[in-house]
């Protein structure tokens, strides 16, 4: 392989590259980071510093990077049949056997799957489908959603809608009609005096209100991740979904889990939905599902909405050229193959994650850290100025962003979100590597408490 030209790659990259969620200037001045291989729960950048990913990726390197397997199911599938799509009466081998693996994988009859590229375009297949779901029964007008403030379901125009991120609706004149959200479960800034179990459920009855607020006949679905990542990793009270779930059934309202992050295995599950014990009727899914190797997305929809959409007649108005892509498809079965063959999310949940949850709740006593939280393979650190109370820093974000690049000056790759150090590695670390993970954090939390006196 030639040698990289690093200077001439990062000249380039401020000329004509712009980043997602980047500050682009200030990136083209400081000089983008340029990463060239990875290998399990590593990857090198062009500098050939060997960093320990704790974040695999963007949550979705589950498997760890570098099997070799994946690339050659990809390499096999463009060799027989590189492309063709579901349109016109037809599809392929691998994008049907991939719907029927999904089927069983799922819990309880999430049957049916509509297959796009990301996560976003599957959150914007839900709003048209679920709506699509109503008015053809005689409810055009039972179409508004329910999302979450600072919840994510992604950046195109009906998933940064259903988010609640201010930052993104500010940018493009979002949400779009007929979208509310309701303060997230996150009791360690709103609960107050009351136990996390309590705090769950006056949490949850939000919901109620808004639905009671608007009338049933026009609330179509509730939509929320399971345990809400980009925001911080707001790992909700066990209290929480049942009582959602219990307000969704009673007003006939659909229950939408976005389990982009959390499926495939992140909170020990192979679904958020599995652990907190509850059934959705339509879910989304993407990066776990191919472990980020290739694009992929997913909406899951179960027996009672895809017999509506199905036994409606007429045509389905929706899709796109790579829906059930054979590559992608042949790429996530190989993906799901290895997981199930090598008990990935098993081994995952049963042998690493007790380890790492006691080896974060350590971190967890740094006097940088309020709250250590934890659930499966997925956690936050929650820096704060004084260790005795549930506050933040007044200027939020700085002391993080601290953090994170004293970590990565120690070969660790954590995210923050203002100030959660973010924790989510692909399910095959090591034990070694989570006292690794464990030693360059401490190292970061004590330069970062250093730093700021
Ligand atoms: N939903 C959730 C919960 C996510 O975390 C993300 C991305 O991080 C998305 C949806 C959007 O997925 P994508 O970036 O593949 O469009």
């Amino acid at each position: 392989m030639a040698p990289i030209d690093l200077p001439e790659l990062q000249r380039l990259d401020a000329v004509h590259h712009l980043h997602p969620f980047n500050d682009n200037a200030a990136l083209a001045k400081r000089g983008t980071r340029v990463l060239v291989r990875g290998e399990g729960c590593y990857v090198w950048d062009a500098e050939g510093n060997k960093l320990l990913d704790a974040f695999a990726g963007l949550w979705c390197v589950n498997i760890g990077y570098g099997r070799k397997e994946l690339g050659q199911a990809a390499a096999r599938q463009m060799e027989q049949l590189a492309y063709y799509n579901s349109f016109f009466q037809c599809t392929t081998e691998p994008t049907i056997r991939l719907a029927a693996e999904l089927a069983g994988l799922a819990p309880g009859d999430l049957n049916h799957a509509f297959f796009v590229n990301s996560g976003s375009e599957a959150n914007d297949t839900i709003l048209r489908l679920v709506r699509h779901f109503w008015a053809v029964q005689d409810k055009p007008r039972k179409n508004i959603f329910i999302g979450r403030h600072n919840g994510y379901h992604g950046t195109t125009v009906a998933g940064a809608s259903l988010g609640g991120m201010k930052g993104m609706h500010e940018q493009g004149g979002l949400p779009i009609p007929d979208i509310h959200h309701i303060d997230p479960p996150f009791w360690f800034a709103d609960g107050g005096d009351l136990s996390e179990e309590e705090y769950g459920l006056v949490a949850a009855r939000r919901l109620e209100q808004k639905i009671l607020e608007l009338g049933p006949d026009r609330v179509a679905a509730f939509i929320g991740e399971p345990v809400m990542g980009a925001i911080g990793v707001y790992i909700p009270p066990m209290s929480y979904w049942k009582e959602i779930e219990r307000i969704c059934r009673q007003y006939d309202v659909l229950l939408v889990a976005d389990e982009v992050i959390c499926g495939f295995g992140r909170t020990g599950q192979w679904f958020g939905s599995q652990h907190f014990g509850i059934q959705p009727d339509v879910m989304t899914i993407a990066k776990g599902i191919t472990s980020g190797y290739i694009p992929l997305g997913a909406a899951l929809f179960n027996d009672r909405v895809a017999g509506v959409l199905k036994d409606v007649g007429g045509e389905l108005a929706h899709g796109a050229t790579y829906s059930g892509h054979p590559v992608c498809a042949a790429v996530a079965l190989e993906n799901l193959r290895i997981m199930r063959e090598e008990r990935i999310v098993d081994t995952a949940r049963e042998e690493v994650a007790p380890y790492l949850a006691q080896r974060w709740a350590e971190l967890g006593e740094h006097r940088l850290v309020g709250q250590a939280r934890i659930v499966g393979m997925m956690g936050a650190l929650e820096l704060v100025p004084d260790k005795g109370r549930r506050e933040f820093f007044p200027e939020r974000g700085k002391v993080g962003g601290l953090c994170r690049d004293t970590a990565l000056r120690h070969g660790l790759i954590l995210r923050a979100t203002y100030d959660s150090m973010l924790l989510s590695p692909p399910l095959v670390l090591t034990r070694e590597q989570v006292d690794e993970l464990f030693e360059k954090a401490w190292k970061a939390l004590g330069e970062t408490a250093e730093a700021i006196g």
